[in-house]
């Protein structure tokens, strides 16, 4: 006998209506991914629980007693909580191990049929008693309400968590479906267990049906309905249905109250009349409530036209990047009232790496709220983002790149920098047909999502802002071509000065060599001939031979020092003198161009001391080029000093300098004819010899024999080489009182070079 009562035929199109949402959940391909599959799951459960009730009412399957029913019910309301809880986390994209609520599943579908089959060692009188039994039905009735309440309380817990953390509207959206889909399932189960009744059970299957569809929804499609504009639509309704009764019962009333003694009164026609009237203003009335409502939820709003028009005038004549950036994100805001937004500029770059293929140059220009390291990212041209930017001309959001299947492939990296803009949603930018830039703009103050004409605004002014974008991007090359051009124009200028110099040098060179050779030459013409004539009388003995070769040998010495010479200023002028350095005893290095004069002091009779050079420290210096250095000075106050007078050399450390930059000074006086106060920095100048300047070399200590006038300035360079400094002082020149000259040099102590 079939007993089809209404509660049964309930059933059976619940149990069918769960059939076709399935139906949808595969179709549409659902199954890919571990939400899909595990909703998928559910809802299958949640179907065969159904039609098990209708099969076991009706009688269709006879091994489903009432018994049978009541334990499928109890461990399937306890596995559709869990397959819930497991759906849901998967929902979320909770991380974390799910195995500790497999245990507890189970734990708990040991202990129920423990407790249902009244296991417990009781004595027989106790079991043989029917209250007893139920109070075992009871028991596990009641185990498995707390195991459904962990379930599902977990899957709410974090639901609510999530919902509370997320910011962007979109996905709080989605979330605010599955915390619906929460409600009712919860809602359904809570009314089954407070009632236990057949006749409730219509309406909390119905309940846990409506929560399957909600959290199907929720997971199938990627454009939700927005749940805050579907509550302002159904707040707007209500409140403007309740006004109008209000309005229409208020008017009847004094109407009535008016009129009544009016003869021929019928309280239909003012009822009529009054209906008409307020029919005519329920359009406008309703109109305004929604515009009241609209902005209790979402704030003021904008005018499109006006924001384009301030937007374009307020653009167009602003050349530099970051003031454009701030002018149309502060614009931007403005209108739609958002918290941040920042202006990218993007530049397309070729294949560097091979293999990696072309990517952007994502740069950001500061605007409202943006971090120092979102400034700059690389995108590749292959990722999905920038496909979507180059082609799609419209805007992206943030939701879409974290749900999307077309961005699932964004690597984790990138998908955190995107992340990390904070941005709700991308505006691209374009100039002829090209992307060269976004708008990342952040959530609305007002907590809404971006709605559809916004996206359209927003890409209107985008397009109003390629071109200034453009104008700006090449007023910054063109700024940065100019830096560069005088950059370049500088080195050139420069480099024309070495010329300049080099030119100077060798002219120099050339005069000075002509004639600094001449008398080394001489020498050697006028040796040959004599050899020559010798040889032709058939004069010449090994005695005059041994003469004539000596006197050709020191000419061609002569010759190559004057050559060494020359190229030493060359090094000094073109800045290539090369160091050998090595930690040095300052004292065996003066020794060492002290001992180059020794004879000549002895044939001057000139008196040569050297005092407190042993205590200096060593230091790091090309021994080689500071002996020839100081043998220059020495040589020099050989030359300028009349016979029988004093050299003195003394050394010490300069008091006033710091520890890291200590320094030895060595001072070279002598008794000689000294030097004019005029003179004394331009002895230093090349060629510069104080009196006639084309008097030839005149041997090399003789007193007052004038030189090629090098000396100083080698001794100079080779000083300044070392990072040290050199100058002279002289109370004046007299060649009568010889008033003396003092060479200063002083020197840093270095250890590493
Ligand atoms: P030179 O080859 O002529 O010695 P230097 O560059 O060594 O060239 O010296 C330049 C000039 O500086 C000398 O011609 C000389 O007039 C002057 N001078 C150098 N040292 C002394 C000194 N100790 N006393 C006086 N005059 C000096």
């Amino acid at each position: 006998m079939y007993n089809f009562d209404l509660t049964n035929i309930a059933s059976l199109v619940i149990g069918i209506l769960y059939f076709l949402i399935l139906g949808v959940v595969i179709r549409r391909g659902s199954l890919r991914d571990w939400t899909g599959r595990l909703l998928a799951l559910y809802i299958t459960a949640a179907c065969l629980l159904e039609l098990a009730r209708v099969a076991s009412r009706v009688g269709w399957l006879p091994f489903l007693t009432d018994a049978v029913l009541v334990q499928t019910v109890l461990y399937g309301t306890l596995i559709l909580s869990l397959l819930f809880l497991l759906t849901t986390r998967s929902f979320l994209r909770l991380k974390g191990s799910v195995s500790v609520w497999f245990g507890l599943a189970a734990a708990w579908l040991i202990i129920l049929p423990i407790l249902e089959s009244n296991w417990l060692p009781l004595p027989e009188w106790v079991l043989s008693n029917p209250l007893w039994l139920n109070v075992g039905r009871g028991t596990a009735f009641g185990a498995m309400v707390v195991g459904w309440g962990i379930f599902m309380l977990s899957a709410t817990f974090s639901t609510v968590i999530v919902y509370a953390r997320m910011r962007q509207p979109l996905h709080r959206n989605r979330i605010a479906y599955w915390v619906l889909a929460l409600e009712l399932i919860i809602g359904g189960a809570a009314l089954f267990f407070v009632t236990i009744d057949v006749r409730f059970e219509p309406l909390s299957s119905g309940l846990y049906l409506l929560g399957a569809l909600s959290a199907a929804y929720a997971v199938l499609t990627h454009r939700l309905f927005d749940m805050r504009q579907a509550m302002r639509r159904v707040v707007s309704y209500l409140t403007g249905t309740f006004l109008m009764i209000v309005l229409y019962s208020g008017a009847f009333v004094i109407a009535h109250y008016l009129f009544q003694t009016i003869p021929g009164y019928n309280p239909w026609l003012i009822g009529i009349a009054l209906a008409l009237i307020l029919s005519i203003f329920f359009d406008p009335l309703l109109r305004l409530i929604r515009r009241l409502v609209q902005r209790l939820f979402m704030g003021r709003g904008y005018s499109a036209s006006s924001t384009l028009r301030e937007y374009s005038t307020s653009i167009s004549n602003i050349l530099a990047l970051e003031q454009l950036a701030t002018v149309a994100v502060g614009l931007i805001s403005e209108a739609l009232e958002i918290r941040h937004g920042s202006l990218f500029v993007v530049h397309h770059e070729e294949e560097k790496v091979e293999g990696e293929g072309d990517y952007f140059h994502l740069r950001g220009v500061r605007g409202m709220g943006m971090g120092e390291d979102q400034v700059l990212f690389d995108l590749p041209a292959s990722n999905p983002v920038a496909g979507h930017m180059r082609q799609s001309y419209s805007p992206l959001t943030q939701y879409d790149v974290d749900l999307h299947p077309d961005f699932q492939n964004i690597t984790p990296e990138e998908r955190e920098w995107f992340i990390s803009l904070n941005a709700d949603v991308y505006v691209p930018i374009y100039a002829k047909g090209e992307w060269i830039g976004f708008l990342a703009l952040g959530s609305k103050q007002s907590g809404s999502r971006y709605f559809d004409d916004e996206l359209v605004l927003l890409s209107t002014l985008a397009d109003q802002t390629a071109v200034a974008l453009e104008n700006a991007r090449l007023f910054e090359d063109l700024r940065a071509r100019t830096v560069e051009i005088e950059q370049l124009n500088e080195d050139l200028a420069e480099a024309n000065r070495e010329l300049i110099l080099m030119d100077q040098a060798k002219s120099d060179f050339i005069d000075i060599a002509s004639h600094e050779l001449r008398t080394p030459l001489t020498q050697v013409r006028g040796y040959t001939d004599i050899l020559k004539e010798m040889i032709d009388a058939n004069s010449l003995t090994p005695k005059s031979g041994g003469k004539l070769t000596q006197g050709l040998k020191k000419a061609a010495e002569h010759l190559e020092e004057i050559i060494n010479t020359m190229f030493d200023v060359a090094q000094i002028d073109t800045a290539t003198l090369e160091l050998t350095l090595f930690p040095e005893p300052i004292a065996s290095i003066v020794n060492d161009a002290v001992s180059t004069w020794a004879t000549a002091l002895e044939e001057r009779n000139l008196t040569l001391t050297v005092e407190g050079l042993a205590n200096l420290p060593v230091t790091l210096a090309d021994s080689k080029r500071l002996v020839q250095a100081f043998a220059h000075l020495i040589q020099n106050a050989i030359k300028y000093t009349p016979d029988g007078g004093q050299i003195q050399i003394s050394g010490h450390m300069r008091e006033w300098t710091l520890p890291q930059d200590q320094s030895i000074e060595i001072v070279v006086a002598d008794t000689g004819i000294g030097i004019a106060a005029h003179d004394l920095e331009r002895i230093f100048e090349k060629f510069y010899r104080v009196g006639d300047s084309l008097l030839h070399s005149t041997g090399k200590t003789k007193f007052m024999g004038a030189g090629p006038g090098l000396g100083l300035t080698i001794a100079r360079g080779i000083i300044k080489a070392h990072d040290g400094s050199i100058w002279a002082e002289s109370p004046g020149r007299d060649e009568e009182i010889c008033p003396g000259s003092k060479f200063h040099v002083v020197l840093p102590v270095r250890l590493h070079s």
